[in-house]
């Protein structure tokens, strides 16, 4: 039996991985090779790896942990959890079963993309959803916003910090007087209609399009598509959730223990705010957490 079976072997599972190992704990990572960010042509803000690509530094983590014996990295979707403190059992794709004391969930979450022309193909590129991650190579620039909801209307000000060339995409959606004002006096262009197409060349975006057959040019679209968790194991395990701004997370408390007892979770599945530091700390913490609860 393992001390622990992390399910999500990307940036919170991998750094779990590290301290279970260093720890001499028996410890199995389930992964299926999505991490959200796969689409990014380079990853920013993450300590000692800025500007990498995302697969490059989880390629490094990965050899790094094949050095611990006690870590088995293994290329597989879980599609069962079950059991108690001390005894969990999880189920492979291919029927397998394996048995931990502890369970830790990073599976993440999946971007569920409009079907928008020319969206996908720009996604993580010149779509993008975060100014922290993408901000600095543009600052300047002209930048759009696809509105989604009514917590788009509180990125202008923030983007107003990178550039002073800011357009609002309406996307159709009716947009309250005294907020349309409020965004004119912040110097941001509203355009009011449905959005039809991205235009672009192999992922360089150059005009978003509109159903009425404008076109408007910009450098960089930021966009916020729908999400939900990658998995329904959570549950399945009967976990607590609550809403976020960015829909379902699973609810932790500091030490990122579940609503279960001996099932943790860490990075986007319970954490609202999508980061590479935010999710490798909270995998790191899960696991010395952990590590500390299998003492007796
Ligand atoms: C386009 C884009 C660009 C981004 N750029 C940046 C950036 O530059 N800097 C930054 O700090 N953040 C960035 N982010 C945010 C960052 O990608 C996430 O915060 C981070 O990936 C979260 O890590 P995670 O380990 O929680 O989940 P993920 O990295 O999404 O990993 C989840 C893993 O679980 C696996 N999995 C899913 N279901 C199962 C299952 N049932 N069994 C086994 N394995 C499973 C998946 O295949 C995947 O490998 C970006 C996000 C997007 C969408």
């Amino acid at each position: 039996m393992d001390d622990a079976i992390i399910i999500g072997g990307s940036f919170a599972g991998l750094a779990a991985a590290l301290q279970f190992g260093r720890t001499l704990r028996k410890a199995t990572v389930l992964d299926t090779g999505s991490p959200r960010n796969r689409f990014a042509s380079h990853s920013h803000g993450l300590f000692g790896h800025d500007n990498r690509t995302p697969r490059e530094i989880l390629e490094l983590a990965r050899q790094q942990l094949a050095t611990y014996p006690h870590v088995s990295l293994v290329d597989a979707r879980a599609v069962h959890a079950s059991g108690t403190l001390d005894d969990f059992t999880v189920v492979l794709g291919n029927g397998e079963s394996l048995q931990a004391r502890r369970l830790l969930l990073s599976y993440g979450r999946t971007d569920h993309l409009p079907d928008l022309p020319g969206f996908a193909e720009c996604w993580g590129k010149t779509v993008v959803p975060c100014p922290y991650c993408h901000g600095y190579e543009i600052a300047g620039q002209h930048w759009g916003l696809l509105y989604h909801s009514p917590m788009s209307l509180h990125m202008p000000p923030l983007y107003k910090h990178w550039t002073d060339r800011i357009t609002l995409f309406t996307d159709g959606h009716d947009l309250p007087a005294e907020e349309r004002q409020a965004l004119a006096e912040r110097g941001v262009q509203i355009v009011d209609g449905k959005v039809s197409a991205i235009r672009h060349n192999g992922g360089a975006l150059s005009a978003v399009e509109l159903a009425d057959g404008r076109a408007v040019e910009i450098h960089t679209l930021f966009a916020h598509p729908p999400s939900t968790p990658s998995s329904d194991l959570h549950q399945r395990l009967g976990l607590a959730t609550s809403a976020s701004p960015i829909g379902e997370i699973v609810t932790v408390d500091e030490t990122q223990q579940t609503s279960v007892p001996g099932v943790y979770a860490a990075g986007d599945l319970a954490n609202p705010m999508s980061s590479l530091t935010v999710a490798t700390h909270a995998g790191a913490m899960a696991a010395i957490q952990t590590q500390r609860s299998l003492i007796v």
